[in-house]
């Protein structure tokens, strides 16, 4: 069993803080009237005890009788049920939310309890206080039916909401985290506020408690579903995978380059060993450590959010050397350099491997040239939009080629339909 707590604020609409506002007023009302009951009982308590003789540390137990009975301190239980009288007598606190009304029994009780252990090594320690309106800042709903997180909503790809009760529906931080700890895990939540200045800031605490440790895969996907997906490694994008989703090249170098060139222009001008120079190169290191942080930055997120989204990943198998070898033009291979086609896929595979998603490779020949709409071979091309001339059919050329990874990674023959064009699969290896 492991133990975690999540976090992450709310963005409550004006009404629906309104209702939170009222809750919070409600069990802090509670708590004191809580607090003024409990202060009675051991008032009682002493009064009895002084009655009857009994010191103070004396177990009083045996000097109870049946007509005379040691006043005892109410329990968890008889203070729950207190604060549910309380609230159905206050018109008001009628309004709130019924159950965490009720857990102010709960927090009352442990709040007496913890004073009675303190007085044992501390006799002057002081009873539990009243509370005032900015010292009573939570609430609490006991268990997940009366708080729920939208898991279709997430599902979809939406941002994440959570169902209150006595509140309805409130936008939620998109916090990775609530992703990764199933539903049923979830116990107890606090809703708390932090007051900043004239308005307040939202937060529920989850306590969850999880048989085993999910792994970081979003848990809301159904494992059972296959999820594979083919990966093609680009040039101008850094990957396309058949799902939609574009890795796009953030460009920072080439983005870069003029700024670069300017101050190597100034470096190679100033003198050898000069001031000035040591100056250039210490504005050169410092960009360059920009662009790679940027860069590494893009790649972490993309690869750990594919691992994190599928469990079997095709991808083309050649060496990332060879690949770029393949480019026909400097520029491309250029922008296929600072795509960083070889760090993408190192991070690719060991974030697979904390994961347990498989990467597959897959044999990638022909896999940009085949049309993935009429399942023909078209000539090579150099352009960014695949177009195929038997059908017409116009595709981003990665677009297309990740798709026919995909499917030949599935074991679907793509080049089988071919021949109908009249191009056989000899007279496709003619043409590579
Ligand atoms: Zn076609």
């Amino acid at each position: 069993m492991s133990y975690r707590t999540v976090k992450f604020q709310l963005f409550p609409k004006p009404e629906q803080e309104k209702r939170m506002l009222l809750n919070l007023h409600a069990c802090r009302a509670t708590y004191n009237d809580l607090n003024e009951y409990c202060r009675d009982c051991v008032q009682r308590y002493r009064e009895w005890r002084e009655s009857m003789g009994v010191d103070e540390g004396q177990d009083a137990s045996q000097y109870g009788t049946d007509t005379n009975p040691v006043p005892g301190f109410p329990s968890m239980f008889d203070l729950t049920a207190k604060a549910g009288e309380l609230r159905d007598i206050n018109l008001w606190r009628r309004e709130a939310y019924g159950t965490s009304v009720r857990e102010v029994g709960a927090r009352i009780h442990k709040a007496y309890q913890r004073w009675f252990d303190s007085l044992i090594d501390d006799p002057s320690a002081g009873k539990p206080r009243f509370r005032t309106d900015g010292r009573y800042d939570s609430f609490t709903y006991p268990a997940y039916e009366q708080y729920r997180l939208d898991t279709q909503g997430l599902f979809r790809g939406k941002k994440p909401r959570m169902f209150l009760g006595g509140v309805g529906w409130v936008r939620a931080s998109n916090n990775g985290i609530i992703k990764r700890v199933p539903t049923d895990c979830m116990k107890q939540a606090v809703i708390s506020r932090k007051k900043m200045g004239k308005s307040n800031k939202w937060y529920i605490t989850i306590f969850c408690e999880c048989l085993e440790i999910p792994d970081n895969r979003t848990w809301y996907m159904d494992a059972e579903t296959p999820d594979p997906v083919g990966l093609d490694l680009g040039a101008r994008r850094v990957a396309t995978l058949s799902d939609g989703t574009v890795v796009e090249n953030h460009r920072t170098m080439r983005k870069n380059e003029k700024r670069m060139a300017k101050i190597q222009r100034k470096i190679s001008k100033a003198e050898e060993g000069s001031e000035e120079r040591r100056k250039y190169l210490g504005h050169l290191r410092h960009l360059q450590k920009r662009i790679d942080d940027s860069k590494n930055d893009v790649l972490q997120k993309a690869t750990r959010s594919i691992v994190q989204n599928h469990t079997k990943i095709f991808v083309e198998d050649l060496s990332v050397k060879k690949l770029i070898d393949l480019q026909d033009n400097k520029e491309s291979r250029k922008l296929f350099r600072d795509a960083s086609a070889g760090m993408f896929m190192r991070l690719l595979r060991y974030k697979g491997e904390e994961t347990g998603s498989e990467i597959v490779p897959v044999d990638p020949a022909y896999t940009s040239r085949i049309c993935t709409k009429c399942g023909k071979l078209n000539k090579p091309f150099s352009e960014e939009t695949f177009r195929c001339r038997f059908c017409g059919f116009t595709k981003h050329r990665d677009d297309n080629a990740c798709e026919n990874l995909f499917r030949r990674g599935m074991g679907f023959d793509i080049l089988g339909t071919s021949s109908i064009a009249g191009i056989t699969e000899a007279e496709a290896e003619v043409h590579n």
